[in-house]
């Protein structure tokens, strides 16, 4: 069984976007901390910004028994990830999740040696290839950027 690491942001939840136009809107740096501190992430942690029946196909995901599943997630709070964790456990009551501090890298966190990430931001699938994984870009318009590529997760099904 292959280890698979699933990112959240942008692969399970489209919370970027609003993210992203919160703030613009707050005229914060999309980096900066404080706009961090201040935000609430629950705010974005719902059923509608889940991209492409995501959690469907983690279920299908599950049930084909190919993989050892866990969801790995950059959070910038303690607070962000406790309430992703929370948001996960509503579908998931025995899915592995990894909180990583946004300032490590996920290679930092897990074992990567033939593991997969799924990830839509390419600065991590690069770190993740250097450590010796298989790396796989998530992206809704199938831009691969010269990685292997799906727009759903239930493609993991037919590539590995
Ligand atoms: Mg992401």
């Amino acid at each position: 069984m292959k280890n698979l690491y699933i990112d959240f942001d942008g692969v399970i939840l489209d919370t970027n976007t609003v993210l992203y136009e919160e703030a613009r809107r707050q005229e914060y740096d999309i980096d900066d901390n404080e706009f961090y501190e201040k935000f609430n992430f629950k705010c974005v942690l719902k059923d509608r910004y889940i991209i492409n029946e995501s959690i469907e196909c983690i279920k299908a995901l599950i049930e084909s028994k190919k993989f050892n599943i866990s969801i790995l997630t950059h959070c910038n709070s303690l607070k962000e990830g406790t309430d992703k964790v929370k948001y996960i456990r509503k579908f998931f009551k025995d899915i592995t999740v990894i909180i990583c501090p946004k300032a490590i890298s996920k290679t930092k966190m897990v074992h990567t040696e033939d593991s997969i990430l799924v990830d839509d931001y390419v600065g991590n699938l690069k770190e993740w290839e250097e450590a010796g994984g298989i790396a796989v870009k998530f992206s809704t318009d199938l831009n691969g950027k010269g990685y292997k590529v799906i727009d759903r997760l239930d493609k993991l099904l037919e590539m590995f």
